[in-house]
């Protein structure tokens, strides 16, 4: 994993920054003032409490740009289904593109005008980090 320490200020939505050695997501951030004048930062994440830390602490930081989106492949084949627009009823779902082609023939003889069918693949997505000196994807 691509970890790198940024000071506290420079961290934003969608980083992952490490506090107390748990990974958490940055929703948001605010800036404060301490009694004393120093500039904090307010962390606000996806879960749990907000954390307050000096602007100008290091921090071990997974920036937002460091992550991908990519199609998971453990036991999560790919479903592809045809709806009809006119009707909405739809083939059975099945983990071959191919296995749903005689279902619309088959739907649109029997049933005259409904020769328009959306097709719908649903396919399972996991964020991973980039490989140190891997692609980048956006
Ligand atoms: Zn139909």
């Amino acid at each position: 994993m691509d970890e790198r320490r940024w000071r506290a200020v420079l961290v934003g939505p969608g980083d992952r920054v490490s506090l107390g050695g748990v990974w958490r997501t940055v929703k948001a951030t605010q800036t404060d003032r301490y009694a004393t004048g120093g500039l904090a930062v307010i962390f606000i994440f996806e879960e749990g409490r907000p954390a307050r830390r000096p602007a100008t602490e290091l921090l071990p930081v997974i920036p937002r740009a460091d992550w991908s989106l990519v199609e998971e492949t453990a036991g999560a084949a790919p479903v592809y289904e045809l709806e009809c627009v006119h009707c909405a009823d739809r083939c059975e779902p099945t983990n071959e593109p191919s296995g749903r082609t005689a279902w619309p023939i088959d739907h649109s003889g029997l049933n005259q005008g409904h020769d328009v069918f959306r097709s719908v693949v649903t396919s399972v997505l996991r964020v991973v980090p980039h490989a140190p000196g891997g692609p980048v994807n956006g």
